[in-house]
């Protein structure tokens, strides 16, 4: 998942308020939380109740997109709504509020989320841990499947820090899990501790370094 916190209303309003007609655009792929239709009315309402209750009479369109990262789908999806909107809202990540600024270069477009990170959740309702931060060159298969990038508070590359007590790291005062103590016990685990005693070099830079592209047949 994509992990989003949602601005504050004040903020939002802030970039909206030159405009009158918004188009909230939801979007149902992988941000999180579900940033759907159904968000987009409560959005539209939100801001609608908001803006009256300073003055200002806003009219927003709430409509979502199957995934707004797709250049097609946000054209498809939202191309009959523009000539109608002053502005856009977008309930998407960041990747989704620039997509709809390349489709529709011509219309202000702001974000109503922020983006955090990508993470998983344990269970339902559950927090969310960040555990990848696309660094490009995946280390898990010399680490038991935990990455040492984003889950170390320092992303050493080659064994813990002498900070870690009892499993647990310095960073935050010992109360999170030390990610080389897990790497260590799950390579123990599959009898692969010859992995934990490789030297890694350090990561190219490079690779990691934004803006990045991949792929693709077609421009
Ligand atoms: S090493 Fe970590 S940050 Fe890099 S791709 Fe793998 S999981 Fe993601
Ligand atoms: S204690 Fe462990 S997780 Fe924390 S910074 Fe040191 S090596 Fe990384």
């Amino acid at each position: 998942m994509i992990v989003t916190r949602e601005k504050p209303l004040d903020e939002i309003l802030g970039y909206i308020w030159p405009f009158t007609k918004i188009l909230i655009a939801g979007c149902d792929g992988c941000v999180h939380p579900p940033r759907g239709l159904r968000e987009a009315k409560t959005y539209a309402l939100m801001i609608e109740m908001a803006g009256k209750a300073k003055g200002k009479q806003f009219e927003c369109i709430p409509v979502t997109v199957a995934k707004q990262c797709d250049n097609n789908i946000v054209y498809t999806s939202l191309q009959s709504y523009i000539n109608e909107v002053d502005a856009v809202l977008s309930l998407a990540c960041g990747v989704g509020v620039q997509v709809i600024v390349e489709v529709f270069p011509d219309i202000p477009v702001f974000p109503a989320q922020n983006t955090v990170f990508m993470g998983s959740q344990p269970k339902e309702g559950a927090i969310f841990y960040e555990k990848c931060r696309a660094c490009g060159e995946c280390l898990l298969g010399y680490t038991g499947g935990i990455c040492p990038v984003t889950r170390c508070a320092k992303s050493l590359l080659n064994g813990p820090c002498g900070g870690q007590v009892n499993g647990k790291c310095e960073v935050g005062g010992w109360v999170r899990d030390c990610a080389w103590y897990l790497i260590y016990q799950r390579l123990k685990k599959l009898g692969r501790l010859d992995l934990f005693e490789e030297f890694r070099p350090p990561r190219d830079q490079r690779i990691a370094s934004s803006p990045r592209e991949v792929g693709g047949l077609v421009r």
